[in-house]
C-alpha cells in the first residue's frame, strides 16, 4: 500500500499498516447504541454561528469533495455541547456508499444512513492553526449529520450544482458566500463522544457531536457525489469513481457516549 484509499488492497482493513493507530483506544466512527448512551442533563445545547463570507472553496481530494472556509479569524464557530470556548469552522465534506443502503460512518443501533455530512472545527481559543490543533486531545470538534433519502435537498443545491467544477481529483473551484447552518436539521439533540478522525491518519483528537436528525437527500442527488472522479484528468490508469468512501465501525473500547436528550 503506498497510498491510502478506499480500495480492497489501500482500504480501511489494512490503513493499521501505515497508520498503526487506526488500532488505538480512541477510533472514529462508532456504532451508537441508544440504550447505553448516557444522558447528560448538564450538556447545553450547542450553537453555530457562521458567516457565509467565510466560504471560499470547493475542492476534490480524490477522497471526497469538500468546502473549505477562510479560517484566519473567528468568522464562523461552533460553541457549547461538550466544548469549552469556541471551535472554528474550517470545511465541511461528505462520507457515501456505493448505493443507497448505506454509506454514512457512524451508525445508530445498527442502522446505517446512506451518507454523513461532517463539518469540521478546531479548538482556535487554545491552538493557533488547524494543523496544531489537530495533534491535541481537544483539538478538533466535528458535526456529523445522517443523511437519508426523501424530498430533493434545495439547501444542497449550491454545493452539487459546483461538483461540475470539480470531476476530478485535484480540481478546485470558488465557492463564496455559503453558510452551512442550512444543511443541519431543525431538532439539535445529539450524542457526543471522544473519537478520531475517519481518515488518515485517524489522529485521536476529535470531539464528536452526531446529530440524532437526519437530513434529507433524494437519491438523484446522492448519486451526483458518486459519480466525481477520485482519479485526476490526466491521470494514465483508468478512470475510478468515488462510490464509496465510508470507514466501517470501530470498538468503543470503554468510552462513554453521552446523549444532550432522554
Ligand atoms: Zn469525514
Amino acid at each position: 500500500m503506498n497510498k491510502w484509499g478506499y480500495a480492497d488492497h489501500n482500504g480501511p482493513e489494512v490503513w493499521h499498516e501505515l497508520f498503526p493507530l487506526a488500532n488505538g483506544d480512541r477510533q472514529s466512527p462508532i456504532d451508537i447504541i441508544t440504550k447505553a448512551a448516557s444522558y447528560d442533563p448538564s450538556l447545553p445545547p450547542f450553537n453555530v454561528d457562521y458567516d457565509p463570507s467565510s466560504a471560499k472553496l470547493i475542492m476534490n481530494s480524490g477522497h471526497t469533495f469538500s468546502v473549505e472556509f477562510d479560517d484566519g479569524e473567528d468568522k464562523s464557530v461552533v460553541r457549547g455541547g461538550p466544548l469549552h470556548g469556541s471551535y472554528r469552522l474550517r470545511q465541511f465534506h461528505f462520507h457515501w456508499g456505493p448505493c443507497d443502503d448505506y454509506g454514512a460512518e457512524h451508525k445508530v443501533d445498527g442502522r446505517d444512513y446512506p451518507a454523513e455530512l461532517h463539518i469540521v472545527h478546531w479548538n482556535s481559543e487554545k491552538y493557533s492553526n488547524f494543523v496544531e490543533a489537530a495533534q491535541k486531545p481537544d483539538g478538533l470538534a466535528v458535526l456529523g449529520i445522517f443523511l437519508k433519502i426523501g424530498e430533493h435537498n434545495k439547501n444542497l443545491e449550491r454545493v452539487t450544482n459546483a461538483l461540475d467544477n470539480i470531476n476530478f481529483k485535484g480540481k478546485q473551484s470558488s465557492f463564496t458566500n455559503f453558510d452551512p447552518s442550512c444543511l443541519l436539521p431543525d431538532c439539535k439533540e445529539f450524542w457526543t463522544y471522544p473519537g478520531s478522525l475517519t481518515v488518515p491518519p485517524l489522529l485521536e483528537t476529535v470531539i464528536w457531536i452526531v446529530l440524532k436528525e437526519p437530513i434529507e437527500v433524494s437519491s438523484r442527488q446522492l448519486s451526483r457525489f458518486r459519480s466525481l472522479f477520485s482519479t485526476t484528468e490526466t491521470d494514465e490508469i483508468e478512470p475510478c469513481c468515488m462510490k464509496n468512501n465510508h470507514r466501517p465501525i470501530q470498538p468503543l473500547k470503554g468510552r462513554t457516549v453521552r446523549s444532550s436528550f432522554s
